[in-house]
């Protein structure tokens, strides 16, 4: 790795002047964008710089890789792989996006909109929506989130299954490069054959190729009429059966399908205020599933629901009469997270998985982390429609998360050891960041691995983009 410095007081100056008092924290002010919400990898740097304009931002990346200074992007801080933050090696400077924050334009005729990176997610979505079109990327982190992190990560959420993750939502990207070059590529074309796909090559990346300053985002018409479901199923395989039983009936007008296990509901009805279970008692498996198209489609998931119960593919369910009920399946499903949280976990997962192969990765993985732990609480959860479960890992009762500190390790390596067997992927939608670096190296394919260090060595020779992140 080629070695980096740290700034020093007249590089400091100069980006002083250069950024003005909006553009630049230090001390106390920059401590927020130094932490994570779980406080389990504080970073470090010299400041954090602000840029307002895209030149700005070219001119902080250019100075940086001048001086030999390395530099970790940041958007909304709530990347869970701690991409976003370096407490390792000399310390060098944040650059946040979040001054970059203008929805430069909406337009339905082209179905796209160009937003900067600083913009929240869910303020892209509200803009789409005036425009009375759908961006479909949903999280639950999406108050937060800005579009640069979202595209940094390649983040997935709700409604893969449908519209597929950021990369698919995104026709081009305006991007800092790491010798300090923009590049202007906002392309509003589905079909663009030039070359080298340098967009989907910095989605994804995690801030090590580039400093994304604005995308170029596909919009999709509203549908007329969405419809959610609560089912209880009687196992992770019976999910299985139920998804392809349903996606047979509506087609590609399924946008979600999410697996939840009993202990994960019970997290989030105890912790986090104004959840409700649609169906009692909690079962120990269940989908939330949801539909959206033109008039009717309620009625054609009803119908398919009708015969999975017939099939015995459901043991029980509530379909949602209104928004509000439909809104309130949502909250439960996105309070798992905090419910999570609030109970700590020993260690958690994002893992993907062959459809096929999701119930027996269930099956041998619960005895090999017992045979470790026999006390642990499962938590699996997530976006099975993906075969992407977050197959999180809890105390018992009684117990707390430190008591298994000694465990972590060996229950994380059953989890991707047993996930890599099957075909899987031990980063479905989280990215790499600086905690699965070694993981990468474990699992990756070697020639894919040594192309990634090839195109980092070519585009960031100085290695100051986000150093020590994916690549370690
Ligand atoms: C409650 C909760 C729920 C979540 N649910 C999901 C989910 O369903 N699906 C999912 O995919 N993720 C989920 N996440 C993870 C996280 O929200 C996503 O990874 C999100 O995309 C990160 O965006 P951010 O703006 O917070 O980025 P940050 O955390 O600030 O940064 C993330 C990464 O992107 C890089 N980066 C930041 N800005 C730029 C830029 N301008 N150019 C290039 N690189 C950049 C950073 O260096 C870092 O490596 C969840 C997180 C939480 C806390």
């Amino acid at each position: 790795m080629p070695e980096l410095r740290a700034p020093t007081p007249a590089f400091l100056d100069g980006l002083r002047e250069l950024l003005g008092p909006a553009g630049l924290r230090e001390g106390a002010d920059a401590a927020p964008y130094l932490r994570d919400m779980r406080d389990i990898a504080p970073g470090r740097a010299a400041a954090v710089l602000r840029p307002g304009t895209v030149e700005e931002a070219a001119e902080i990346v250019r100075r940086c890789a001048e001086a030999r200074v390395g530099l970790v992007p940041h958007a909304g801080g709530t990347g869970l792989v701690g991409g976003q933050l370096r407490p390792e090696g000399v310390e060098g400077m944040v650059v946040s996006t979040e001054r970059l924050n203008r929805v430069r334009e909406v337009n339905p005729d082209d179905d796209v909109m160009i937003v900067e990176a600083g913009v929240i997610l869910a303020d892209a979505q509200a803009a789409a929506e005036a425009a009375g079109r759908l961006f479909p990327l949903s999280i639950a982190s999406e108050g937060s989130a800005r579009i640069g992190g979202v595209l940094g990560t390649n983040a997935g959420g709700l409604n893969v299954l449908r519209y597929g993750m950021a990369r698919d939502l995104c026709l081009g990207v305006e991007a800092v490069l790491p010798d300090g070059s923009i590049l202007r590529s906002l392309k509003r074309l589905r079909k663009d054959n030039t070359g080298y796909d340098l967009r989907g090559l910095l989605i994804g990346s995690e801030g090590t190729l580039g400093l994304v300053t604005a995308a170029c985002l596909r919009l999709f018409p509203r549908p007329a009429e969405q419809q959610a479901a609560f089912v209880a199923v009687t196992s992770p395989d019976a999910a299985l059966a139920l998804l392809h039983h349903v996606r047979a009936a509506v087609g590609e007008q399924l946008s979600a399908f999410e697996l939840l296990s009993g202990v994960g509901i019970g997290f989030a009805l105890e912790h986090v205020a104004g959840t409700r279970c649609p169906v009692d008692p909690v079962p120990e498996w269940s989908v939330l599933m949801e539909v959206g198209g033109g008039e009717g489609i309620g009625e054609a998931l009803e119908g398919a629901l009708a015969t999975a119960f017939e099939a015995g593919l459901a043991t029980d369910g509530a379909l949602s009469q209104s928004d509000q009920q439909r809104a309130d399946f949502w909250r439960l499903r996105e309070s798992i997270p905090e419910g999570n949280r609030k109970v700590g976990s020993v260690a958690s997962h994002d893992i993907s998985l062959p459809l096929s192969r999701v119930a027996r990765f269930m099956e041998e993985a619960a005895p090999a982390l017992r045979a470790i732990a026999p006390d642990l609480r499962l938590n699996p959860f997530g976006h099975l429609g993906d075969g992407n479960l977050h197959y999180n890992l809890f105390p018992a009762v009684g117990r707390t998360r430190d008591e298994y500190a000694q465990a972590k390790g060996a229950l994380t390596r059953v989890v991707h050891d047993l996930t890599h067997a099957h075909g899987g992927s031990i980063s479905a939608e989280h990215g790499i960041g600086r905690f699965k670096a070694e993981d990468l190296v474990r699992y990756g394919d070697p020639a894919k691995l040594a192309a990634m260090r090839a195109i980092k060595a070519a585009l960031d020779p100085h290695g100051i983009m986000n150093p020590g992140a994916v690549l370690g």
